[in-house]
C-alpha cells in the first residue's frame, strides 16, 4: 500500500466518554433506537451524545442514487413507513435529544420527493419536544421546488444540503446531481427564510483553488454555514482517498471561507456534516 493512503494519526478515532453518552448509550440500548451516529460508526459519538445531538435516518434505508463515496444501498426503495415522523419523534424525546439532525436517502421516484414525511417529522418532533432544535439535512430536490418548501416548512431552525465536492469532481462523486442546481436549492432556502448549510468533504483530489471557487460560489448563493471534513473510505468499493489533509490546511481553509462571506465554517481532519451542529443554530 502506498504512503499516501497510510491514515494519518490525526484522523485517529476519539473514545466516546462521559456521562450524558452514558446515559444516551443506555437509552438507545434499551429502547433499540436507530441513529446514523452509530450505524455509520461516527468517531465524533461521544462528543455528539455528550452535547446531546444525534442524527437519525428517515424515509428508509434505500436509495434511489449511487454516489461513489456512500455507503447506503442503491435500489428502489420500498413504499415508506407513513408512522414514520412520530416514531423518531419518540427516539427523540426518550433519547433527551437538545439538538436533532434529520436526514434521508433521495427518493426521486417520489412525486413529492418525500417531503410530506420530512414536513411530519419536524411537526412531531416539535409537538413532543418542543425545546429540542432540529437541522434538516435535505436532498437535491431535483428543481421540485414545491417539495423543498414542504420540506423546510415545519419550523427547524437550520436547512443544510450538501454540496459534497467541487463542481468538476460531480460526475465522478455525485453522479446524478447537479453544481448548479444544489447551489440554487440553498439559495431558495435562504430566500424562503432559513438558516442555510453545506457539507464538502475534502481529499477526493479537488484543488485549492477548486475549493475557493466553491466557497465563493456559496457565499453567492447564499449559504451561511460551511463544514469541511476529511473523506474516509467506506469500503474498497468506495471511491478512493486521494489525499490526506492536514489539519494545518483546514485552519486555513477556515480562514479563508469567512473572509470569503460564510458566516461560519467548521474545519477539521473529523469534521462530519451533524458535527457540532447545536452551535449552528444561532449563527
Ligand atoms: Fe452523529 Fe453527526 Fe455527531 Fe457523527 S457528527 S456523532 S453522525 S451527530
Ligand atoms: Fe448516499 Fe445521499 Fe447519495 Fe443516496 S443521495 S447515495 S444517501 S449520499
Amino acid at each position: 500500500e502506498s504512503k499516501k493512503r497510510k491514515k494519518p494519526d490525526w484522523l485517529r478515532v476519539k473514545l466516546p466518554v462521559g456521562k450524558e453518552y452514558a446515559k444516551v448509550r443506555k437509552l438507545v440500548d434499551e429502547h433499540k433506537l436507530h441513529t446514523i451516529c452509530e450505524s455509520g460508526n461516527c468517531p465524533n459519538m461521544g462528543e455528539c451524545w455528550g452535547a446531546g445531538t444525534a442524527t437519525f435516518m428517515i424515509l428508509g434505508n434505500v436509495c434511489t442514487r449511487s454516489c461513489s463515496f456512500c455507503a447506503v444501498a442503491t435500489g428502489r426503495p420500498p413504499e415508506y413507513d407513513t408512522d414514520e415522523p412520530r416514531r423518531v419523534a419518540e427516539a427523540i424525546k426518550l433519547m433527551g435529544v437538545k439538538h436533532a439532525v434529520l436526514t434521508s436517502v433521495n427518493r426521486d421516484e417520489l412525486k413529492d420527493r418525500g417531503a410530506e414525511i420530512w414536513y411530519q417529522t419536524v411537526i412531531e418532533t416539535k409537538k413532543l419536544s418542543p425545546e429540542t432544535t432540529i437541522e434538516t439535512l435535505i436532498p437535491d430536490v431535483k428543481s421540485n421546488w414545491d417539495a423543498l418548501y414542504r420540506m423546510i416548512d415545519g419550523g427547524q431552525e437550520v436547512v443544510s444540503h450538501n454540496m459534497e465536492t467541487v463542481e468538476s469532481l460531480y460526475r465522478r462523486v455525485r453522479p446524478q446531481a447537479k453544481y448548479w442546481r444544489s447551489l440554487e436549492q440553498i439559495k431558495l432556502t435562504k430566500e424562503y427564510g432559513k438558516r442555510t448549510k453545506t457539507g464538502i468533504m475534502l481529499g477526493l483530489g479537488e484543488t485549492k483553488e477548486q475549493v475557493y471557487k466553491a466557497m465563493d460560489d456559496l457565499a453567492e448563493h447564499e449559504c451561511d454555514i460551511l463544514t469541511l471534513g476529511q473523506y474516509l473510505q467506506p469500503t474498497k468499493m468506495h471511491i478512493e482517498v486521494a489525499e490526506f489533509i492536514h489539519p494545518d490546511l483546514f485552519d486555513l481553509y477556515r480562514e479563508e471561507g469567512l473572509k470569503r462571506g460564510l458566516k461560519y465554517v467548521e474545519s477539521g481532519p473529523l469534521v462530519r456534516s451533524s458535527y457540532h451542529a447545536e452551535r449552528h443554530v444561532n449563527v
